[in-house]
């Protein structure tokens, strides 16, 4: 049966569920985390467990209005999307419409509710338009936002919200999750070990999408680093072809320089996406010099933005990743 399936966030699902059960409805919520954590999966739980005509707190999966949220046909449940070319939320077309439509009567019983995923793509005017909505709330909207990062929503945006970070699951509630998606016990191991705790990325890892050469490209530069081989450096990351994978990398090798540091320092480290490289790596390089890596790659992502030319980017990160040498 199709039902809503939220892995762990257990404080978060109970808490809501509370707010809810009580009739203490937020007029407006803030989902963040990093992609792949089920925000929007977690937008339409909340959308569910405010109109299930079963008024528990959280979806039966099974009354007429779960039903329709699970389908995507729920008339009161708008899912705002961005019209720019490039992506991005537009105040006229796509903002405005919504903060009207919200002093509109619901048609069924419940609540109507916009989900605005993505919220790092509403500019400031965008964001001030749904600013006037969350300061003077129509009685029965809801608004669901969902962000990569806190820091993409205004200060005075968070001040009226109820916001809350998702966090990253199990690993047996991953794997039961990867499993039931089609993959076998030795995939959901693997996936795990590349993106612990993070089913869409595991989902996308297996399936042979972006993440997945990501994982490769990141793998075969600590390799190349262990070797103390300046060139395989610049030959794994001129791998590197986009601006989303350049990211990845980036996010993918600090975890494992993470785990390069704990097993410096004697800690049990955290899965990573090459637990094998992150041990090599902390037997030769100092902590010290790892973290200050760290800094630089951090600092490369920020500076992504500005590298018209990816081969530019990719030939700093290689320079810089030598010097762990
Ligand atoms: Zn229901």
């Amino acid at each position: 049966m199709n039902c809503f399936k939220i892995y762990g966030n257990e404080y978060v699902k109970n808490k809501l569920s509370t707010m809810i059960s009580k009739g203490r409805i937020i007029p407006s919520i803030l989902i963040c985390g990093e992609k792949g954590l089920g925000k929007s999966e977690m937008a339409k739980y909340i959308a569910a467990s405010l109109n299930c005509e079963k008024h528990s707190g959280s979806p039966c999966s099974q009354c007429r209005s779960c039903r329709m949220i699970l389908n995507d046909s729920h008339p009161d449940v708008t899912y705002v999307l961005p019209s720019s070319k490039a992506g991005l939320y537009r105040v006229k077309e796509d903002i405005r419409p919504i903060v009207s439509d919200a002093y509109v009567t619901p048609n069924e019983s419940g609540k109507k509710i916009y989900i605005i995923n993505d919220a790092q793509k509403l500019n400031t005017e965008c964001q001030n338009a749904l600013l006037k909505v969350f300061e003077e709330p129509p009685g029965e909207s809801v608004f669901i936002l969902t962000a990569d990062n806190r820091q993409s929503v205004l200060e005075t945006i968070l001040s009226r919200v109820f916001s809350f970070e998702m966090s990253r699951v199990l690993p047996e509630d991953a794997k039961k999750a990867v499993m039931q998606n089609g993959f076998d016990s030795e995939k959901a191991q693997d996936a795990q070990s590349a993106f612990p705790g993070n089913i869409g990325k595991q989902l996308e890892y297996l399936r042979g999408e972006d993440v997945f050469d990501a994982v490769k490209i990141a793998r075969s530069v600590t390799d190349a680093v262990c070797q103390k081989n300046e060139y395989e450096i610049l030959k794994a990351y001129s791998q590197i072809t986009d601006r989303e994978t350049a990211y990845s990398v980036i996010d993918i090798l600090l975890e494992i320089l993470s785990s390069a540091v704990e097993y410096a320092s004697g800690a049990e480290p955290c899965l990573c996406a090459y637990n094998e490289g992150a041990r090599k790596i902390s037997g030769f390089a100092p902590a010290s010099r790892i973290v200050s890596l760290c800094e630089i790659l951090l600092d490369a992502k920020e500076k992504t933005q500005g590298f018209a030319n990816i081969s530019v980017l990719t030939a700093v990160l290689a320079a810089e990743t030598a010097k762990l040498q």
